[in-house]
């Protein structure tokens, strides 16, 4: 049987197929390949190209392999896009996955995991933010992760599929092998903007914002390596697997960071110095996201490896400086 990974050729998904396939587990990718890579796949997964809003695309896939459970990745993730083509967004993801569930039903699959966010939370009434806190998006993007959430629950009461909700907060870092990375076109993430500096592609990094009720003034977050997040999928799935209910987990480190703070991280890993500039504050950023990520930890056995926010910039140092134009030859 084999686990099907819907966005598997994009950032945090080609990282979940590598461990997967390292792991020996038999994986079959599905990416439309528009913001993914296909040289970012494992070796040993096998490839479909095709936009999981194809429904006789996926009516193939399904019929040729015999599928146990799904991983779905494959979104849109831009904030800043979401507001300004916020049908793209509701297309994309949420129409994306209801022809993905719709599949699911037809072909009888009935374990899922996939990418939520805390951005499903908009500006959070505390902080570490636990599960059963408030959800209310302040972003197209956040929206539709939570619809999805919410189509998976009714789906799961008629069909009685059975899914896993998983709330990244600030996902970064590369595989440790440097074979894979992050490789966004525009990017828009804090860290790998600030290692384009040393990296000779960009002057400074601009600071949005230096006058928020943080102790330093720039918002904080809570950063998470990507191998980190790829191994909650497996166990995510394995919890489906082994008779696991319904369940939604934060998957953060559980320690903020301010802007000012990474760039100063950034600074000791690389030795260089990394200019900044005050600029205005971005639309929709909260001032503190922090997970509490407790109950993955208890109700999974989830504990991240990479804790320490200069070993997490290190593995993405290491990729950028080795791939300066990502996957692009
Ligand atoms: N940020 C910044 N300059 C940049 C990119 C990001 O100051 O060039 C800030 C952004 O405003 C936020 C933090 O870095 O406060 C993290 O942003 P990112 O887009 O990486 O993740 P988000 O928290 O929005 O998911």
């Amino acid at each position: 049987m084999a686990i099907l990974v819907s966005g598997g050729a994009g950032y945090i998904g080609s990282h979940t197929v590598w461990e997967l396939c390292e792991a020996g587990r038999d994986v079959v990718v599905a990416d439309n390949l528009q913001t993914g890579f296909r040289a970012s796949v494992h070796p040993k997964a096998r490839f479909y190209r095709l936009d999981i809003r194809d429904r006789g695309a996926l009516d193939v896939l399904f019929q040729a392999e015999r599928i146990d459970g799904v991983i779905h990745f494959a979104a849109s993730s831009q904030v800043g896009e979401s507001m300004s083509d916020p049908l793209k967004y509701y297309d994309n993801n949420l129409h994306g996955t209801m022809v993905l569930l719709q599949a699911m039903v037809g072909h009888g699959v009935d374990k899922i995991v996939f990418s939520s966010t805390a951005a499903t939370y908009g500006e959070p009434e505390r902080v570490p933010i636990l599960e059963t806190d408030r959800t209310q998006p302040t972003n197209t993007y956040g929206e539709t992760k939570l619809a999805m959430e919410h189509m998976m629950s009714w789906v799961s009461r008629a069909h009685g599929l059975r899914y896993v909700a998983l709330r990244y907060f600030n996902a970064c870092g590369a595989h440790p092998s440097g074979l894979i990375g992050e490789a966004h076109d525009p990017e828009t993430h804090l860290i790998p903007i600030i290692l384009q500096v040393p990296g000779g592609r960009r002057e400074k990094l601009s600071l949005f914002g230096d006058d928020y009720p943080t102790p330093d003034g720039t918002c904080i977050r809570d950063y998470i390596h990507v191998s980190d997040l790829a191994q909650a999928h497996i166990l995510a799935l394995d919890y489906l697997m082994n008779g696991g209910e319904n369940n939604v987990f934060n998957l953060g480190n559980g320690v903020g960071f301010s802007n000012k703070e990474v760039v100063e991280a950034a600074r000791r890993v690389t030795g260089h110095l990394i200019p900044t500039v005050i600029a205005p504050r971005r639309a929709g950023d909260p001032a503190r996201l922090v997970a509490s990520s407790e109950k993955a930890r208890s109700v999974l056995g989830w504990a991240p490896r990479y804790a320490d926010l200069e070993t997490i910039i290190a593995t993405a140092w290491a990729w950028h400086k080795d791939h300066p134009n990502g996957y692009a030859k």
